[in-house]
């Protein structure tokens, strides 16, 4: 039975002290604010949805190598030759098209880390952090302005400047390839002459090792003749057969 008295007691007393509290803040300064029809303003250094000026982009990957999520999907198409895409507003010359720029706020963690790298500040965090969605895919956002039709000319224009490039390219190659094989053709048969002009030249004796042609003495041979003849009491001659 005490204890019924006690429980009321307790009761009616935690009652009074939550009033009080309430009495208190009912003539203090307001801190509640109705949200959504009221909201405070961000800090100004908020990490919240990213923005893509996409006019200022030039496809140089860098955000997207700094993500450590791999959230943002970048793809881009080498501008033709004699396309001109215009400079950003830093002064940076464009020489991608940008045909996907796309970035996963479902995977995304705020972090920051693709602001800093990019070289043309196109990339920026917002106070934007209202966007939830029913559906995750909706989360996919597209920042690319390239139509569909865009991309395929694009893309057309790439693919005709590389096989122009390739086909000038292989024809360098193959006339670098023919000066070097008429450069070697004339070379060869002044070799040759070279070599029988050493050989026939009088006077120039028969290179080591070379057998004289028929008909012809050497120098070396006649002079070895005359020293045989010449030589006294040579008793390995035979007079009368001229045979040695
Ligand atoms: S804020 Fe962080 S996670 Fe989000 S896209 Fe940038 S680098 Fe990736
Ligand atoms: S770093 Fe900047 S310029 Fe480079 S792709 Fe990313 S948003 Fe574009």
């Amino acid at each position: 039975m005490g204890n019924y008295f006690k429980a009321i007691y307790n009761g009616i007393g935690t009652a009074l002290v939550g009033m009080g509290v309430t009495w208190r803040h009912l003539w203090g300064k307001k801190v509640t604010i109705q949200y959504p029809t009221q909201t405070k303003p961000r800090f100004g250094r908020s990490r919240d949805r990213l923005y893509v000026n996409i006019e200022d982009c030039i496809g140089c990957d860098q955000c997207a190598k700094a993500c450590p999520v791999d959230c943002i999907y970048i793809e881009t198409i080498k501008a033709a030759p004699g396309v001109d895409l215009g400079q950003t507003s830093t002064g940076h010359k464009k020489r991608l098209h940008v045909s996907v720029f796309d970035i996963d706020f479902a995977k995304c963690c705020y972090c920051g880390l693709c602001v800093y790298p990019c070289p043309t500040v196109c990339i920026t965090m917002t106070d934007v952090f209202e966007f939830s969605e029913y559906e995750r895919r909706n989360l996919l956002y597209h920042f690319s302005a390239m139509t569909a039709e865009e991309v395929a000319r694009a893309k057309q224009e790439a693919e005709r400047a590389e096989a122009e490039k390739a086909r000038k390219k292989a024809e360098a190659a193959a006339a670098a390839k023919a000066k070097k094989e008429a450069e070697a053709a004339a070379a060869a048969p002044s070799k040759e002459e070279a070599g029988q002009s050493h050989v026939q030249a009088p006077g120039t004796g028969t290179p080591p090792g070379s057998k004289p042609a028929p008909g012809t003495t050497s120098t070396g041979d006649a002079d070895a003749a005359e020293n045989q003849e010449s030589k006294p009491g040579d008793e390995t001659s035979d007079p009368g057969t001229g045979t040695s």
